[in-house]
């Protein structure tokens, strides 16, 4: 069925107690397409700029991301730089340079204006709510944001989420956008806003789907070596959003399965710099690790 996706292309620099990177691929776009790969097809809309090394999308392309609604730009890709100390939960935003990302226009390709499952990852809420005016008739739209847009787009990011079926947060962008300290609350206040499933990310204390009417709590998987936490929200939602257009089920029970998914996704994420630690996986290391979340949360009643 496949999956659209629209977010950033990034090059990102990155400190954490084990190590540095500068100017590795990253991106939310970039995060979410290469997890959702090993699931359904995906189509990436984005911008770079003629700066954007070839290697990065070499990448892509290995992973059969199709990039036709990918446009190349006069001008520097966006960058993000971030810190981490030893709680790899807490991270300081050193800079954010949107650049190219300013002036873009997304423009959907013709024969995507089908799509049926849409993400729209991290970017501009703006830019997030012109994908969503293409596409037709979407069956699932799935919605991921940060406290950058929280702060200083909210009316535009409010417009996108009334649109949208799923959030996707981590628990302080939850706390932030609905201003309540009470994640069960907050996430009420995140329902009321418009989507029917809100999905609070909790890092290394895994993750709640909050419905109207149920409460599903998915733990993390237990890695011995976490070493850039980086992406590992996008990496959630693309395995996420994977499974749901692999099997086209929306069902709560299948929603359920694929938080499970991204949870698998997310810890092959952070064991490693950049997208490295998902670039060459096989469907049975997937599926060990889905295997595992079942046995970890397993108890009798
Ligand atoms: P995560 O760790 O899941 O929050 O994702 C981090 C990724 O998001 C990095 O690769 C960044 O390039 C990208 N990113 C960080 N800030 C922004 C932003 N304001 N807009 C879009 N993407 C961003």
């Amino acid at each position: 069925m496949g999956v659209l996706v629209v977010g950033s292309v990034a090059l990102d620099s990155v400190r954490t107690p084990f190590g540095a990177v500068h100017d590795a691929l990253g991106g939310s776009g970039t995060f979410f397409s290469v997890a959702a790969s090993y699931f359904t097809d995906v189509a990436l809309v984005a911008v770079v700029g003629d700066d954007f090394p070839k290697a990065g999308i070499d990448l892509l392309e290995s992973r059969g991301v199709d990039m036709t609604g990918l446009t190349v730009e006069k001008g520097e890709t966006f960058r993000w730089s971030g810190v981490y100390g030893y709680d790899l939960n807490d991270r300081d935003t050193i800079e954010t340079r949107l650049n190219v990302f300013e002036g873009f226009k997304p423009q959907v390709p013709k024969g995507l204006l089908g799509s049926e499952f849409v993400f729209l990852a991290n970017i501009i809420p703006a830019l997030q709510s012109s994908v969503l005016d293409q596409v037709a008739s979407p069956k699932l739209v799935a919605c991921d944001t940060m406290n950058y847009y929280i702060e200083g787009y909210r009316d535009d990011l409010l417009d996108t989420i009334r649109r949208v079926d799923v959030m996707v947060l981590n628990d302080s962008e939850c706390r932030e956008l609905a201003s309540e300290p009470n994640l069960i609350k907050a996430s009420r206040a995140v329902l009321d806003m418009g989507p029917s499933t809100a999905i609070v990310k909790k890092g290394e204390h895994g993750a709640l789907m909050f419905t109207r009417d149920s409460i599903f709590s998915a733990p993390a998987y237990p890695c011995e070596s976490v070493f850039d936490p980086t992406g590992a929200g996008d990496s959630f939602a693309g395995g996420f959003m994977g499974h749901l257009a692999a099997t086209g089920d929306t069902s709560e029970a299948n929603i359920r399965r694929a938080v499970i998914y991204g949870t698998v996704m997310a810890s092959f994420c952070v064991e490693k710099f950049s997208v490295e630690g998902m670039a060459s996986l096989e469907t049975a290391d997937i599926e060990r690790r889905f295997r595992m979340l079942k046995q970890v949360s397993h108890f009798e009643p």
